[in-house]
């Protein structure tokens, strides 16, 4: 990869779990189906080419994914080594939001800029974020740490959409959490989407059935509509689902230390 707006993206498979339909999807009994095991796996994203690393998302810490009973197959702190990423270099970070596993280990990246919509910023730090509905995905020390990034000036907040790097666009759809954001990525294989959790499952979303946690229902069925329209207009080839057990088979396996863990795009 030698053109600057032109990346590879890594997806890294760091945790998993073993769950249900029922307890994944919203009202699954509306739907007449069987109730069924599925796994849950978690993921990071980082996209690279020879001119800059850009990490999206940093997973669940230790302490947040045992406090939840996930299996951890990888620290994701190892992870980045094995990718000979060094997280306090001042490499840009995308939170797509502020769940868990999704902003675990941003204490490790201490002077990276990170990117986050305002709305995601907002709403865990207002009133709402206590509630159980939504507390039970975020953890009081992890959101301390996204204000501590906010107070040393290295926060970049935006509305709608912002331009990352070139190449690389982070967009606000809201839904799942408030600020849920998806990042687009131009790669050697043609536009990729991490839709991270504005669509966990490859079935969720083209089976039009909601995630069981979801701040806002209809503007995650938008979303769904949104992402849609990026692959039926051509503006999206590859779309890349947040949770999804599928997920690594459907591209090329990365092997070394990540072996089993890793796969890559472009
Ligand atoms: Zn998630």
């Amino acid at each position: 990869v030698s053109k600057s707006d032109e990346y590879q993206v890594v997806i890294v498979k760091y945790g998993t779990r073993t769950t249900t339909k029922s307890d994944v999807y919203l009202n699954h009994h509306i739907y007449g189906q069987p109730d069924e095991s599925l796994d849950m796996d978690y993921f990071f994203w980082v996209v690279r080419n020879e001119h800059r690393t850009i990490v999206v998302d940093t997973g669940f810490s230790a302490d947040g994914g045992a406090k939840r009973n996930r299996t951890p197959l990888i620290a994701p702190a190892a992870a980045l080594t094995a990718l000979d990423i060094d997280p306090t270099e001042p490499l840009p970070v995308v939170v797509t939001h502020a769940h868990y596993d999704h902003i675990g280990n941003l204490n490790l990246f201490e002077s990276s800029e990170v990117f986050i919509s305002s709305a995601e910023y907002k709403f865990w730090t207002g009133r709402h974020a206590i509630r159980a509905q939504f507390h039970y995905s975020v953890e009081d020390a992890e959101l301390s740490e996204l204000a501590s990034v906010g107070r040393q000036g290295r926060l970049r907040t935006f509305d709608d959409a912002v331009l990352v790097a070139p190449g690389i666009e982070a967009i606000r759809v809201g839904g799942h959490t408030p600020g849920q954001s998806i990042v687009k990525v131009n790669t050697g294989d043609g536009v990729v989407l991490l839709a991270s959790d504005a669509i966990h499952y490859q079935e969720e979303y083209e089976a039009d059935m909601p995630f069981a946690f979801v701040a806002g229902l209809v503007e995650m069925y938008e979303g769904f509509d949104r992402i849609h329209a990026m692959e039926n207009t051509g503006e999206v080839r590859h779309v890349v689902a947040g949770h999804d057990p599928g997920t690594l088979a459907r591209f090329t396996p990365l092997g070394g230390d990540l072996a089993g863990l890793a796969a890559t795009i472009g």
